[in-house]
C-alpha cells in the first residue's frame, strides 16, 4: 500500500493545491495532507483554521486525511508510514527551491521519494499569497479559492467583510 504525504502551509488552500490533492489521491492508496509547523513563517490562518478548511474542501475524497505535522518533513513522513512526499511545481522559481528541498530530504532519508506534480496551466500563477492579496483588496476570490471556504477567507482577511458582532 502506497501512502503519500503532501506537506505545506496551505495558508489558505487554493484551487492549485486542491488540484494537486485530487490528482495525487488518484495515484496513491492514501494521501495525508500535513500542515507543517514552521515557527519562522507568519501565517494568516491558525493551524486549526487551516485544518478545518482543508477538511471541508476534501471531505468527498475518501483516501485523504488532514493533520498537523512537526519537525523534519522526512521524519514526520516516516513516523506516519508514508513512503512518498508530494510537492507541486508551478514555474522555474518553484523548481529551484523544490529541488533543493527534495535533495536535502533525499540525503536525510533516501527511502522516501519526492514526487512532483506539475501545475495545471490554469493554476500555474496561483498561490496562497495571491489569494490573500486579492481578499485584502476586496477582489473576487471565486476563481482562486474553493467555494466552501471563500466566505471564511474574506471574513478573516478583509476588514470590510468582518462579521459585525451581535449585540
Ligand atoms: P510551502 O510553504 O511548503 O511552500 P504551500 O502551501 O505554499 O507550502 O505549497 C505546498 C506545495 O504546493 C508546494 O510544493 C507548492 O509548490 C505547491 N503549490 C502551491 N500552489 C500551487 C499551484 N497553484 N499549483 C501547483 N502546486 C502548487
Amino acid at each position: 500500500m502506497k501512502k503519500a504525504l503532501y506537506p505545506g502551509s496551505f495558508d489558505p488552500i487554493t484551487y492549485g493545491h486542491l488540484d494537486i490533492i485530487t490528482r495525487a489521491c488518484s495515484v496513491f492508496d492514501e494521501l495525508v495532507i500535513a500542515i507543517m509547523k514552521n515557527p519562522h513563517k507568519r501565517n494568516a490562518f491558525s493551524e486549526e483554521e487551516r485544518v478545518r478548511m482543508l477538511k471541508v474542501v476534501t471531505k468527498e475524497l475518501p483516501n485523504v486525511s488532514v493533520v498537523v505535522g512537526n519537525g523534519l518533513t522526512v521524519d514526520f513522513a516516516k513516523s506516519i508510514g508514508a513512503q512518498v512526499l508530494i510537492r507541486g511545481i508551478r514555474a522555474v522559481m518553484d523548481y529551484e527551491y523544490e529541488l533543493q528541498q527534495a535533495t536535502a530530504n533525499m540525503i536525510l532519508n533516501d527511502t522516501i521519494e519526492t514526487v512532483f506534480f506539475v501545475s495545471r496551466p490554469k493554476y500555474s500563477f496561483l498561490s496562497s499569497s495571491v489569494a490573500k492579496e486579492i481578499a485584502l483588496n476586496n477582489g473576487d476570490l471565486t476563481e482562486f479559492i474553493p467555494s466552501q471556504i471563500v466566505k471564511e477567507v474574506e471574513r478573516e482577511l478583509n476588514p470590510s467583510k468582518k462579521a459585525t458582532p451581535v449585540k
